[in-house]
């Protein structure tokens, strides 16, 4: 018997006698449901292009195409010191960056921890004080204490920005909770506490990651400057070069040429018409606290593929017989396998780039991430999965490209196809970029071979050193 196509496991387990389909042909079958085909591909580019259009026309869309106020991407000309923070999470991260005007750059940094007490304060500007102190200590140790400096903040929290170093705080996320900033400016926070320590440094810009990661890959680039900048880490996002009488929604603001937006295209197709939804989607967006949103992110991001592969290796555990009539570790306590988020994404790149004909690594880690032994048949059958869980993400991943490039071909000689790619995703994962080009072939045909990517580190030091200077 031969089951292909986007059955539900779950569907197919109540028609079918159970214990019929060996591992390998329950593998092959949920596999299979994870394949992007090129007409998929193509398709989905021209759903991410129309949400585009209406994300840059009216505000509301869950594809917000969020204007940055930086209105040039640099060409490697750029010079002077500046400075960048980073406030993420449990760091805020300090750079001095000097520029040598030559695609070149000397970087300082310097980590400090944010206590959990800052991190819940009542008083706003104590974290802002914190802050401001972390940077006159770079100031003075690593810079002339007596000069002027320009700093890019970069904040990863949602914000609604309304100028180029001026946005109000929509909400905290990721365990900070200071109700008294919500609703106000964080750059002007921040400027008010530097003021009154005397710190002769101005806040210049407020920095998404993503900006940060298209400025600091088109500093470095050989090109004309970059289009896109895009993360595939924890989440997914990507910002590119738009032109301003594009931006229908910023009106008659259109001073400049171009601008970058900041599509948030985590949230691409939360509708599910073009990118595909398995029996294992659904499981893992029930385990989510936004079921229903950022759907594309879910589908290719860091922090879900790992759970995603739980999902299939449950599904499998219950459904194959297996060899000699035993299925997915029968007869073994799936204790941890049952745990929600037991597995993180590095195990599917470590087990993918798995060749040996005994598959030991996969052994290993299976054993020690989840407690069970595995045969060399079994490890085959989930290195199946595997790869199709990376493939699909990998491909999903490119769709974004490909629709920013279509879309600025007809009207862009300005910039390059140059793509800047940040992120433990599309930095580890073994072949991701690859199969990202497949994917950018089926949606591009031979145009495909004019897109340059390459990893751009450090968006959030030297593209928000970058996004200061510009601004
Ligand atoms: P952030 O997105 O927070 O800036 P990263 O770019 O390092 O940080 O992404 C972290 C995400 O990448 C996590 O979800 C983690 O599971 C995943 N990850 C970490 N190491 C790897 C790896 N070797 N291969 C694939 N994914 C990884
Ligand atoms: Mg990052």
């Amino acid at each position: 018997m031969h089951i292909t196509g986007r059955n539900s496991a779950q569907h197919r387990s109540v028609l079918l006698p159970l214990r019929t389909m060996t591992i390998q042909e329950e593998a092959q079958a949920i596999s299979d449901q994870f394949e992007v085909s090129p007409a998929q591909v193509k398709e989905s580019v021209r759903e991410f292009r129309r949400l585009m259009k209406l994300g840059l026309e009216e505000t509301g869309h869950a594809m917000t195409m969020i204007p940055s106020y930086v209105t040039h991407v640099p060409k490697g000309s750029e010079k002077g010191t500046y400075l960048a923070i980073d406030l993420g999470g449990t760091n805020i991260r300090v750079c001095s960056v000097t520029l040598d005007g030559e695609k070149g750059f000397k970087i300082q940094q310097e980590k400090a921890a944010v206590s959990r007490e800052l991190m819940t304060t009542d008083d706003p500007s104590k974290l802002f004080h914190f802050i401001a102190t972390r940077i006159k200590k770079c100031v003075v140790e690593k810079l002339d204490a007596k000069g002027e400096y320009k700093l890019g903040f970069t904040f990863s929290f949602p914000v609604n920005q309304t100028g180029p170093a001026e946005g109000t705080l929509l909400r905290w996320t990721k365990g900070f909770d200071i109700p008294a900033a919500v609703g106000h400016d964080v750059c002007g926070m921040l400027q008010t506490e530097l003021d009154k320590m005397g710190v002769k440094v101005r806040v210049a810009a407020l920095v998404n990651d993503t900006v940060g990661t298209l400025m600091a890959r088109s500093y470095v680039s050989n090109g004309n400057g970059s289009l896109v900048g895009a993360i595939y880490g924890t989440g997914t996002n990507g910002a590119y070069l738009e032109k301003m009488t594009n931006i229908k929604k910023l009106g008659n603001e259109a001073q400049h040429e171009n601008m970058v937006i900041n599509t948030e295209w985590g949230s691409f197709d939360n509708a599910l018409t073009t990118i595909g939804n398995t029996p294992f989607d659904v499981a893992l967006d029930k385990l989510t606290p936004n079921p229903g949103n950022q759907m594309f992110e879910k589908r290719v991001s860091g922090m879900f593929l790992g759970e995603l592969l739980r999902q299939c290796l449950l599904t499998l555990s219950t459904n194959a017989p297996g060899l000699g009539g035993a299925g997915l570790f029968s007869g073994q306590t799936l204790t941890q396998l049952n745990q929600p988020w037991s597995l993180d994404t590095s195990v599917l790149s470590m087990m993918e780039g798995d060749n040996a004909e005994d598959m030991a690594v996969t052994s290993t880690i299976i054993q020690k991430e989840l407690g069970l032994t595995t045969s060399v048949p079994e490890r085959g059958a989930i290195k199946q999965i595997v790869r199709a869980i990376g493939r699909r993400a990998a491909r999903l991943a490119a769709v974004p490209m490909a629709a920013i490039v279509i879309s600025s071909a007809a009207e862009r000689t300005d910039v390059s196809i140059d793509i800047g790619v940040d992120g433990s995703v599309v930095e580890y994962y073994p072949n991701f970029i690859a199969m990202m080009r497949e994917s950018l072939r089926d949606a591009l045909d031979r145009r495909a071979e004019e897109v340059n990517i390459e990893i751009a580190t450090d968006g959030s030091g030297v593209g928000a050193a970058l996004c200061a200077l510009v601004a």
